[in-house]
């Protein structure tokens, strides 16, 4: 019995907000290495974060409580992906499937959110 109700809801393992999947990253681990799944495809255990929660997740140790892993996973690769992914928004603020990454606790607030945010991604 598993409770599909919850299925288009996630929690992401940052900030603690529920969104839904379209808002966030997926994360998985493989070979000590935490690795984004943008596509979902990948196996084994996943966690979920908002791509603008990374930094909280990792100072929490989140990925270590979420991936189920007793040493601090690598997230060198999560940090270069969403650092392009930031890039990418900056650049082309119309993307709507990276809504989340400005307002990371709205998941209504989309092309709109992201050009109400400052312009650079360092807040006040
Ligand atoms: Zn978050």
């Amino acid at each position: 019995m598993t409770s599909s109700g919850a299925r288009s809801v996630r929690t992401c393992i940052g900030c603690r907000e529920r969104s839904a999947p379209a808002d966030l990253l997926r994360v998985v681990l493989c070979g000590g290495e935490a690795i984004p799944d943008p596509r979902g495809a990948l196996p084994g255990r996943g966690a979920w974060l908002h791509p603008a929660c990374l930094e909280i997740a990792e100072r929490r140790k989140a990925f270590t409580r979420a991936l189920r892993t007793s040493q601090a996973p690598s997230t060198s690769a999560l940090r270069d992906y969403v650092a392009r992914m930031s890039k990418s928004v900056a650049m082309d603020a119309g993307q709507p499937e990276l809504g989340g990454l400005a307002t990371p606790q709205g998941s209504t607030v989309r092309d709109r959110g992201i050009q109400d945010a400052a312009p650079m991604s360092t807040q006040p």
